[in-house]
């Protein structure tokens, strides 16, 4: 059994979570789920990123405690993730005592190690608050920051201490160049190369007078104190969670994947494995930099105020068509929109009248010809359709490419419905000469069944666990993917149940 170790992005505690947070944690979910399958053992770390000077704006403007207000929304993301059924087992924040003591670990480490590469300087320039970075004239548009239009950028001068990043150029190509796969897609490790091959500039990891940050461990000359950069925080969240620095950690570490948004794949792809190997620790194996969903083309953020109800849109149809519709609709590997026509329409066609028809047909075929027995039978035609599915589900889903597995789960789905047109066993059966026919045309349609509903639960945990169990196998736990070439159907006791996915009103 492999390990595998998969993260999202921590969330800033400094708003609800939208459709853009969701996207994010129902993609690595499905992988999570994708990974269990297989077999792998799993952990799942997502958590709320809970210092800086954005979160202390926050809950200033609200009159709370800036620790009041991240355990509330701490609270409040997490119902959020178990109300989409989102499967980590891992919750970590940066505030809780833990975390800290391991970035100080961590820091502490670097600063023995590569002395040289930490230095002091007098600094000024416009720093965008929700971006927690200075910006660069080429970031910044009449007076803004380009990602946040809606925040006043502040010009900052402070004495800071400065990581040398641009010392890590040689060590960031030659990785990304012995090891293709450490970011994707590949449209990001095009851009992030670009940047490394630019030349990277020196990065300012502490803020003055900072107060809702982790203390860094060295003051400054001039004797202030300094907050740690919220990103020099953030970012060990992956490793703290492992247990770092005490213990065992190394059982779990390096992770396998990050899952992040295009707009911090350079954090995670750039600086920290900069700062692992100053650290001189192992470099995560995968950074996944996914696209945004956009909703009438903008996309979708508290701060540009573009916004939808995340809780009326899991309401339409129900959690698992919700996480199902996104994954469908919006390419892992690339931007995508978000509207309720096409969610209506493809739940209507995929899901009600694609896989909740060849459901409720097949089983209570199943009940009326065979008195709910599956027969032990198999029909080449299908068995075909479901190897051929296999393959290409799990070359999609090892590629992260989620909208491909749906498809190739769906296209099991079509094909079994055409079979079923196609063989018509209603006029089988009228015919006692042709059960043979009948029978091996109906196990092959539970077992048709039986794989996308496997394939599908990663998608829609729930919705697939009551089809499996309307199948009758008399196993609690849906299979192992490595079970179902050639899963024997035969003596299972089906039962139609009500409708899956019912038919929206119109
Ligand atoms: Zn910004």
């Amino acid at each position: 059994m492999s390990r595998f170790y998969i993260t999202t992005a921590i969330d800033y505690a400094n708003g609800d979570p939208h459709l853009g947070h969701a996207f994010e944690k129902i993609g690595a979910d499905t992988i999570a789920r994708f990974r269990r399958l297989l077999g792998d053992e799993v952990r799942f770390c997502m958590g709320m990123d809970e210092h800086g000077q954005k979160v202390a704006q926050a809950a200033a403007a609200e009159e709370v405690d800036p620790q009041a207000l991240v355990d509330r929304l701490s609270g409040r993301f997490r119902a959020m993730w178990e109300r989409l059924c989102i499967s980590n087992d891992r919750w970590v924040r940066t505030t809780d005592a833990h975390h800290k003591r391991g970035v100080a670990a961590l820091i502490e480490r670097c600063l023995e190690r590569n002395p040289g590469d930490f230095y002091e300087k007098a600094y000024e320039g416009w720093y965008c608050v929700g971006c927690e970075l200075f910006k660069r004239d080429h970031e910044i548009e009449d007076g803004r920051c380009v990602l946040h239009p809606t925040r006043e950028l502040q010009w900052t001068e402070e004495r800071n201490w400065f990581f040398r990043l641009s010392g890590y150029g040689e060590f960031l190509r030659t990785h990304f160049d012995a090891h293709p796969e450490f970011l994707q897609p590949e449209s990001r490790r095009n851009e992030i190369l670009a940047l490394i091959d630019g030349g990277l500039e020196d990065i300012s990891v502490t803020r003055a007078r900072l107060s809702w940050a982790i203390p860094f461990p060295r003051p400054t000359s001039d004797g202030v104190e300094q907050g740690t950069w919220v990103w020099f925080d953030a970012l060990p969240n992956y490793l703290t969670d492992t247990g770092y620095p005490d213990g065992d950690w190394q059982a779990w570490w390096p992770a396998q994947l990050h899952v992040v948004g295009k707009d911090i794949t350079r954090l995670h792809a750039v600086i920290w494995p900069a700062m692992l190997q100053c650290a001189g620790l192992p470099i995560p194996e995968r950074v996944w930099g996914h696209g945004f969903v956009t909703l009438g083309g903008e996309r979708f953020s508290k701060s540009a105020g573009v916004g939808l109800e995340l809780g009326d849109a899991i309401d339409r149809f129900g959690p698992d068509a919700f996480r199902f519709f996104l994954l469908r609709e919006v390419p892992w590997d690339a931007d995508g929109n978000f509207s309720w026509e096409r969610f209506t329409e493809r739940y209507t066609s995929e899901l009600a009248n694609g896989l909740g028809n060849l459901a409720s047909r097949t089983l209570s075929m199943v009940e009326k010809y065979c008195g709910g027995a599956v027969p032990d039978a198999s029909h080449p035609e299908i068995d075909g359709k479901v190897s051929e599915a296999l393959a290409t589900y799990r070359r999609a889903m090892e590629a992260h490419l989620l909208h491909e597995g749906a498809a190739a789960a769906l296209g099991l789905v079509a094909a079994a419905n055409g079979f079923v047109q196609a063989v018509a066993p209603w006029k089988l059966a009228k015919d006692p000469a042709r059960e043979a026919e009948l029978h091996a045309a109906l196990a092959a349609l539970v077992r048709a069944l039986a794989v996308s509903a496997t394939l599908l639960s990663p998608f829609m945990p729930v919705k697939m666990e009551e089809l499996w169990a309307r199948l009758g196998s008399g196993r609690a736990q849906l299979p192992r993917f490595g079970e179902l070439e050639g899963l024997a159907v035969g003596g299972w006791q089906a039962g139609a149940g009500d409708v899956l996915f019912p038919r929206p009103e119109s």
